[in-house]
């Protein structure tokens, strides 16, 4: 079996590439860098079963002998990168979910697509179940990641239904862990990384809105099993023990022993005030729970942060 990922070179791209590695599969992983890194991807230099292009997935993507399976990750995903990347974040979920799906129907391979909680937008229904529409703000800026994705799903909903594709989409909540970028702009980096540095952690607004937080070994298995033997439905991933944004950061104050202090920044626009999967359809049809305690995925976050932070301040010096 063959698979190719788009995003490979990101945070969940690259972890999931090295789970499809070791559960035996060849991979083709394909990236153009805009918001990854390719040290993610250094230690399969050398792999036999892994290749690697760097390619734009806007433009028509054309692979070399058979492919089993696509999955399409290629896209911005923190919010400030997405801010800043507002066309190309269009494009990717657009024209690049396009492509992607042309070359699963050409190659007869099974497609997944990777959507989010953010379709559901600023939610009035708490928690979120798939049969929830969303609250999304189409003209707001964070529309341009919110609605790639919902054209992304709809897309892929049509490959489904008018080409009988064999498709998923993988709605992933919060996912955090090693191999995000240290200025990638989210809240679990940046609070790490502020701690370690003994800078003050930025709570947006008073800190009272909410998110749930999944470890990424969790959230790859989710998307593994769902790859493997879920339907095309749309199915929430994610973990969902809920929180404040408030008390994430003085967990990792605790965690990190850090004496940082907590300031208060302007809240961004439509930022959603609560986030919560329902996971009941991933339970139910994959047997698939998250099962990492968030003291124990912020305690291997912090490890792998530590080390890039000594690293970057040893080079610096
Ligand atoms: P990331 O920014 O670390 O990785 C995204 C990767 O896509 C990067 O390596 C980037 O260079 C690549 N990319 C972007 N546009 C491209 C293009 N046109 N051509 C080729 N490569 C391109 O983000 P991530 O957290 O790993 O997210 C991966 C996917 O999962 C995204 O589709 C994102 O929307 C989705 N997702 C992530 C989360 C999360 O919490 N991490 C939550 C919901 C959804
Ligand atoms: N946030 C924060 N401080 C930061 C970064 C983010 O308080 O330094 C807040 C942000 O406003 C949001 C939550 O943390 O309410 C999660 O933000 P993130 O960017 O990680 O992802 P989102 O869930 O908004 O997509």
């Amino acid at each position: 079996m063959r698979v190719l990922v788009t995003g490979a070179a990101g945070f969940l791209g690259s972890h999931l590439v090295d789970r499809f590695l070791a559960l035996g599969y060849d991979v083709l992983g394909m990236d153009n860098h805009v918001t990854g890194n390719p040290n993610n991807l250094a230690h399969l230099s050398a792999h036999g079963r892994f290749r690697f292009a760097n390619q734009d997935v806007t433009r028509y993507i054309e692979v070399e002998g058979p492919v089993d399976g696509v999955l399409h990750f290629a896209s911005p995903a923190s919010p400030v990168d997405y801010l800043e990347l507002p066309i190309q974040t269009l494009k990717v979920g657009a024209l690049g979910t396009h492509k992607a799906l042309g070359l699963a129907m050409a190659k007869h391979a099974r497609f997944l697509l990777a959507s989010t909680s953010e379709v559901y937008g600023d939610p009035l229904v708490h928690p979120q179940p798939e049969s929830y529409w969303g609250n999304v703000n189409p003209v707001g800026p964070r529309g341009v990641y919110d609605e790639a994705k919902r054209f992304a799903e709809a897309l892929t909903m049509a490959y489904q239904r008018y080409h009988r594709l064999d498709t998923r989409i993988a709605r992933i909540f919060n996912t955090y862990g090693p191999r995000m970028r240290p200025r990638d702009g989210r809240v679990v980096s940046n609070f790490i990384v502020q701690s370690l540095r003994g800078e003050p952690l930025t709570v947006y607004g008073d800190g009272s809105q909410t998110r749930s937080f999944c470890y990424v070994d969790d959230l790859i298995d989710g998307i593994v099993r769902l790859f493997e033997r879920g339907s095309a439905d749309p199915t929430n991933l994610g973990n969902p023990h809920e929180f404040t944004v408030r008390q994430l950061a003085e967990r990792v104050l605790e965690l990190t022993g850090s004496k940082s202090k907590i300031v208060e920044r302007p809240l961004p626009v439509d930022d959603p005030q609560v986030r919560q999967p329902d996971i009941r359809r991933a339970r139910e049809t994959l047997g698939w729970e998250p099962s990492v305690t968030l003291e124990e995925g912020l305690g291997r976050t912090i490890e792998y942060f530590r080390q890039v932070v000594t690293q970057e301040a040893a080079a610096t010096s």
